[in-house]
């Protein structure tokens, strides 16, 4: 259940951890562009082992497509991404199918609107990772999949169908069939937006759990106080770029940039 490489969350963390060479993920002047939209113009980001990113910024921002980037979803146009020591890509040249694929397997999406397959049980949903693409054996897989669901009060939904579950439970799945791919870094895409705000809680509660477990995450979120609590680092993304990242609570109650201020204050 937790990660291959937990980090005791009592221990303090050096501020400047996410700056050397114990990150996870290091992305620089990551560019990607929509025909002539540049949508992404030079990020640069540092995830440190057991580290939370929050990515916060307006709609249209970029946020959504960084973490498509980073997950391989969309091939970016610039830039590098580099996971540990043992995976880099430089996207000024077309990476090849196997470097996306690394990319691919290294990082685990959680999607704002759940994304489960349809025609498919709860337990064929969280299977179809870890079996089909990854390759692994389905008992083992299974009995690991069973005990996740479990854990997150879904076990009696097991052979449910995703249309018969509320948001809150199908976000759950969503979060165990991400966990199930056993991924280095976990990617949440607004996971609580499309919820009932009643439906909320449960989620992020489950959320700052895996942080406190030693998950390392980027997660673009609107709840701002879930950011403040859960994350090590906040970063306020507008028009492609960071504007502005550091400390949650030096970031959200102190900002330095004036877009920053902005922002905050249009959603208070
Ligand atoms: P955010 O997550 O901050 O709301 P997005 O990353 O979703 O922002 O979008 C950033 C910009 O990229 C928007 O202008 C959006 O219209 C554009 N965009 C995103 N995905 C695509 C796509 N597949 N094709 C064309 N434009 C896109």
């Amino acid at each position: 259940m937790s990660p291959t490489d937990p980090i005791d969350p009592t221990e303090p963390t050096a501020p400047d951890a996410a700056a050397t060479s114990d990150a996870l993920l290091r992305v620089r002047g990551l560019q990607k562009s929509f025909g002539s939209n540049q949508v992404l113009q030079s990020i640069d980001l540092t995830v440190g082992r057991g580290h939370v990113l929050a990515l916060i910024g307006p709609s249209g921002s970029g946020k959504t497509t960084i973490l498509r980037c980073l997950n391989g979803l969309e091939l970016a146009n610039g830039g590098t991404i580099d996971v540990a020591d043992e995976l880099s890509v430089d996207f000024a040249a077309i990476p090849g199918k196997s470097q996306r694929a690394a990319l691919r397997d290294r990082s685990a999406m959680v999607f704002q609107h759940y994304n489960l397959f349809p025609h498919k049980t709860v337990l064929e949903n969280v299977l179809e990772g870890p079996v089909v693409v990854q390759r692994r054996p389905k008992a083992e897989v299974e009995a690991e999949a069973l005990a996740l669901l479990d854990r997150v009060g879904l076990s009696a939904k097991k052979d449910s169908y995703p249309f018969e579950l509320s948001g809150g439970q199908q976000q759950r799945v969503g979060i165990v069939r991400a966990l199930a791919l056993r991924p280095q870094l976990l990617l949440f895409d607004e996971p609580t937006s499309s919820l009932d705000p009643e439906l909320v809680g449960d989620v992020l509660r489950l959320i700052k759990e895996l942080a406190v477990e030693g998950w390392s995450m980027v997660i673009v979120t609107h709840e701002l106080e879930f950011a403040r609590e859960v994350a090590t680092e906040v970063a306020f993304v507008d028009g492609g770029r960071i504007v502005e990242r550091g400390d949650p609570n030096q970031l959200l109650r102190h900002p330095k940039e004036e877009r920053t201020r902005q922002f905050l204050h249009r959603l208070l």
